[in-house]
């Protein structure tokens, strides 16, 4: 493709997908195609000779429109958004075209300097606590997914705690033997509602993993005292707990953790690394009546939040900050002479590398730095608010029919989750019920603890949320929470 084929087949690109966007209401939201659709619609192996533009094209249409989930609709309503911009859009176009794999400073300044840059701002655009902000001795840097940020904070913390522990041992064989011992007690913890990602990265780091109790008593948050209480009795089994993930927004109810009581808890066990995971809600932190969950941070080591959920960042961008960078780079520097450059070792600049997994980094900076530039701050908060504003009216409709529905938590953060009533609605469960309390129950609204109750509303909330998944026209999650459908 030359670069006049490129401009026709770029504009032709162009067409198709804003046209997608100004259609994408109209669609429904799941495809009706069914597992293996597309193996039949494509050749058994690659085209021999190369093929025209509009023939490739053409196939967006044919064989990947009708297997798309289409996250942008306005009807997906499952799992966390995935906001995209135009925007954005136009930073990844330009970072594919200076396709880098600009690992350190000098592979492109400009996308280390830039990084640096957006991420202060996004820092203060938060309100994070100055410990974060990339003059002193914190930072923050791009990754793709909180996964990824959090297997890169278990890993740092892990060898932190190594660190420090055998800080007084010379080098050599034995160094060797006792850091494994010490591997074998580490204890990784998280909410019982923390995204699996943390039992994943205490997995790949090797750890034991252990969950905090957070029941629907302190509404699924993890108190202080129950941070406490587990660190303690991984002590009396003679274990080492050495990091713990705190949410801000969980994943199934959008809870947040007891913050201020964790920050005791982390003054208290200085070896223990709080991470603070805001993947979606973090969002939320641009509008200034929710930056009060914010100072607890300053006692904590990390955070992150996924720009690419629910800031109009196109996938992937998750900024993880970080408050002392030392920790990062104590862990992942590793330089071998290829990687050598003067710049960086008269300490004149930042190369992210050693901050990271990875070796190699893509241009994300350059989306966030349009999305901060076209939307402003004013643009980002309004942006929020219009979708806390939705979530509370959709709360309002929920919670105005109560004879349906029972709403179980929120609206947090433009969450809510509910139940169905199964006494209104019947259901197979209801149906069994032996006359005469058949009648009684089916009349009866109001939502009780009891057990039976229970099992009758997971079983009927479960029919409806698989029929309306069913019609394709909407596209909603469904989770159990301390036992509870929703
Ligand atoms: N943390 C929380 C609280 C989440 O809700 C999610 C996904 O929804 C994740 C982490 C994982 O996100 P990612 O796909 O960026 O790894």
């Amino acid at each position: 493709m030359d670069t006049k084929q490129f401009k026709e087949a770029a504009q032709s690109a162009l067409e198709e997908i804003t046209q997608y966007y100004d259609t994408l209401a109209e669609r429904p939201t799941l495809p009706s195609i069914s597992p293996g659709y597309l193996k039949p619609l494509l050749p058994t192996s690659a085209p021999e000779k190369g093929e025209a533009w509009e023939t490739i094209q053409a196939d967006i249409d044919r064989v990947i429109m009708p297997g798309l989930t289409h996250w942008q609709s306005p009807k997906y309503m499952a799992f966390f958004p995935c906001n995209s911009s135009y925007p954005a859009m136009l930073g990844e176009m330009y970072s594919s075209a200076f396709n880098a794999a600009a690992f350190n400073w000098i592979c492109s300044p400009a996308v280390t300097e830039l990084e640096t840059i957006v991420m202060d701002w996004v820092a203060k655009l938060l309100n994070l606590p100055e410990c974060y902000l990339s003059d002193g001795e914190g930072g923050g840097i791009i990754q793709g997914t909180a996964s990824e940020v959090i297997v890169t904070a278990v890993v740092a913390a892990r060898e932190r705690l190594i660190r420090r522990r055998l800080a007084d041992m010379p080098e050599g064989e034995e160094k060797i033997d006792k850091a494994a011992e010490l591997r074998g007690k580490l204890v990784a913890m998280g909410s019982e509602h923390a995204h699996s990602s943390t039992q994943k990265a205490a997995m790949i780091a090797g750890t034991r993993f252990r969950k905090v109790p957070a029941p629907k008593e302190t509404g699924f948050s993890v108190t202080g005292q129950a941070l406490r209480q587990t660190i303690e009795e991984c002590k009396a089994k003679g274990l080492e707990p050495f990091y713990f993930t705190a949410t801000l927004g969980s994943t199934a109810t959008c809870a947040v953790d007891d913050l201020a009581g964790i920050a005791e808890v982390a003054r208290e066990y200085p070896d223990v690394w709080i991470h603070v995971d805001a993947a979606y809600a973090g969002s939320a932190l641009v509008c200034p009546e929710y930056q009060h969950l914010c100072p607890p941070m300053a006692d904590f080591d990390s955070f992150n939040f996924n720009m690419h959920k629910w800031l109009l960042v196109n996938f992937d961008c998750s900024a993880f900050y970080i408050k002392k960078r030392k920790n990062l780079i104590d862990t992942y520097s590793l330089t071998p002479s290829y990687l050598r450059n003067e710049y960086a070792e008269k300490g004149l600049v930042t190369d992210y590398h050693n901050w990271q997994i990875p070796l190699g980094r893509r241009f994300r900076s350059l989306k966030v730095w349009f999305v901060l530039r076209s939307y402003g701050v004013e643009g980002l908060r309004a942006f929020i608010r219009n979708h806390i504003k939705l979530g509370e009216y959709f709360h309002g409709l929920v919670k105005s029919r109560s004879d349906l529905f029972t709403v179980v938590t929120g609206p947090h953060f433009a969450l809510t989750t509910f139940s169905v009533n199964p006494r209104r609605l019947g259901g197979a469960a209801a149906a069994n019920k032996p006359d005469p309390s058949h009648e009684a129950y089916l009349n009866d609204f109001t939502p009780s603890a009891d057990a039976q109750y229970q099992e009758d509303a997971n079983q009927i909330t479960k029919e409806v949320y698989e029929k309306v998944n069913a019609q394709g026209e909407f596209f909603l999650t469904s989770t159990v929470v301390c036992g509870i459908y929703v």
